[in-house]
């Protein structure tokens, strides 16, 4: 059998191959060698660096693809946010109010109080008094089901944020970074609504 002298690529230590190797390792410096034998010339290729080169690309691939998912992910937060949100007059969305239920309560029965006082005292016919029970209870409702959409927004928001914050972890390790931003966007960290039975707790 054929046996041909060629240089490792890692240190250039002369080695002895046969014509039926295609991989190789150096002896003297430990590299992972490809034997490439054309027609005019057998020479080596370091392998690792070839691997080296597509672990980068495998990488690179990955991180756009998080990108792209990031992207996706604000888009689809942005969407639901003008579903749910109020824009004000300068263009800028404002998130659903902690004090509007209580607000809601408060005005509907202070207007009740004041409608059944008025019949009490004489100036409204009776019926005006089922008018001033009716008015608290409509407001209690309405000042329940905007608490419940509140809390729903804000699940939804925490449960945005730390998918973000998974995605912008993902992209900085395959870059490298040395540490990822920890500290995830502050979010109230109490959410107090009256007539509720509990504030949750959210960290
Ligand atoms: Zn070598």
């Amino acid at each position: 059998m054929k046996v041909t002298k060629v240089c490792c690529q890692g240190c250039g230590s002369p080695l002895a191959v046969n014509e039926t190797i295609r991989y190789a390792t150096c002896n003297h410096c430990g590299s992972n060698l490809e034997i490439i034998h054309d027609p005019s010339v057998t020479h080596t290729r370091i392998l690792e660096k070839l691997e080296r080169t597509t672990d980068t690309l495998a990488d690179d691939v990955k991180i756009l693809q998080l990108q792209n998912d990031l992207q996706l992910l604000d888009r689809e937060w942005e969407r639901y946010r003008e579903t749910v949100c109020f824009r004000s007059e300068n263009g800028t969305l404002s998130e659903p109010s902690a004090a509007f239920p209580a607000v809601v309560r408060g005005v509907t029965i202070g207007g009740g109080i004041i409608l059944c006082m008025a019949v009490w005292l004489g100036n409204l016919p009776w019926g005006m008094a089922l008018l001033g029970i009716a008015v608290p209870i409509l407001g209690n409702y309405a000042a329940h089901s905007y608490a419940g959409g509140l809390r729903d927004y804000r699940r939804a928001k925490e449960r945005y944020q730390s998918r973000r914050y998974g995605l912008v972890a993902a992209i900085a390790s395959l870059r490298g970074s040395p540490e990822p931003p920890r500290k995830r966007p502050a979010f109230p960290a109490r959410i107090r609504i009256p007539f509720m039975r509990s504030g949750r707790v959210e960290s």
